[in-house]
C-alpha cells in the first residue's frame, strides 16, 4: 500500500529533520516543498525577475525546470539543471521566498509538481511544507502539524544558520524577528496560507527531542 504523510508547520519546529527521519525509517520517499519555492525564488533572483513585482513573478512562474530528488538520505534540488541546494539557504533567498510563494501562478505550478511527485512515489512519501495537508494532498493518510514556542524555534533556526555560516554565531533576537515576519507573510497570503488542516494531528515539539517527535509520528503512521 502507498502511504502519504503530510507534515506542515512553520520553520524552526523540526519539520525537515523529522520528515527525513520518518521517511528513512519507514522506507518512504521525501519531498521538501520549501526547497521547491526557494529554488524558484533563487532562479528568479538570478534571471532578472523583479521579485517585488507579482506580475513579473507570475509571468516567469512556468519557465524554470524545478527538479527534486526524493531520497530522504540525500535529497537534491535543482533549477534548470543547476544545483540549488547551497544558494537556496542564503539570506537573499530567505528574504524573498515569502513574496514569491504568495503569487498564485507560482503556487499553481509548484503544487502541480508536488502532486505528480507524490502520485509517482513508489511505496509512499513524506511531504513537508505549509499547505500540504490543507491544500496540496488533502487525502493524505496522515497529517501532522508541528508547532513550537518562539524561543525554541529561534534557537533551532539559529543553530542551522550557524552551521551554514561555518560556525559563526548568529543574532537570536534577529532570527526570532525574521521567523515572526515570515510566519506573518505565510499565514496572511490569500492563496493556501500556512494553516493546520482540520484533520491534522498537532504536535508541540518545544519540550521534545528529535527522536521523540520521530517516534511519535512513526507510531501514528503505523496505527
Ligand atoms: O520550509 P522553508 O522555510 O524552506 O520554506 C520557505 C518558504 O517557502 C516559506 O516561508 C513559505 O513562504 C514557502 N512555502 C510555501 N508553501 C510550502 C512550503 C514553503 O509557501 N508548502
Amino acid at each position: 500500500a502507498t502511504v502519504i504523510v503530510a507534515i506542515d508547520g512553520p520553520s524552526g519546529t523540526g519539520k525537515s529533520s523529522t520528515s527525513k527521519a520518518v521517511a528513512a525509517q519507514l522506507g518512504l520517499r521525501y519531498l521538501d516543498t520549501g526547497a521547491q519555492y526557494r529554488a524558484m525564488t533563487w532562479w528568479m533572483l538570478t534571471h532578472g525577475v523583479d521579485v517585488a513585482d507579482p506580475a513579473e513573478v507570475a509571468a516567469a512562474a512556468d519557465t524554470p525546470r524545478i527538479d527534486s530528488g526524493t531520497d530522504p538520505e540525500a535529497p537534491t534540488i535543482s533549477a534548470d539543471g543547476a544545483d540549488a541546494s547551497g544558494p537556496i539557504r542564503t539570506p537573499e533567498v530567505t528574504a524573498a521566498v515569502s513574496a514569491v510563494s504568495a503569487v498564485p501562478e507560482v503556487r499553481a505550478r509548484i503544487t502541480g509538481l508536488q502532486r505528480s511527485i507524490a502520485a509517482s512515489a513508489e511505496g509512499g512519501i513524506v511531504v513537508e511544507g505549509r499547505d500540504i495537508g490543507s491544500t496540496v494532498l488533502p487525502d493524505a493518510d496522515l497529517k501532522i502539524f508541528l508547532t513550537a514556542a518562539p524561543e525554541a524555534r529561534a534557537a533551532r533556526r539559529g543553530g542551522e544558520l550557524k552551521s551554514a555560516e561555518g560556525g559563526r554565531p548568529v543574532d537570536l533576537a534577529a532570527t526570532r524577528r525574521d521567523l515572526a515576519e515570515r510566519d506573518k507573510a505565510d499565514s496572511s497570503r490569500k492563496t493556501s496560507p500556512l494553516r493546520k488542516a482540520d484533520d491534522a494531528v498537532e504536535v508541540d515539539t518545544t519540550e521534545l527531542t528529535l527522536e521523540q517527535v520521530v517516534e511519535c509520528v512513526v507510531t501514528l503512521v503505523e496505527k
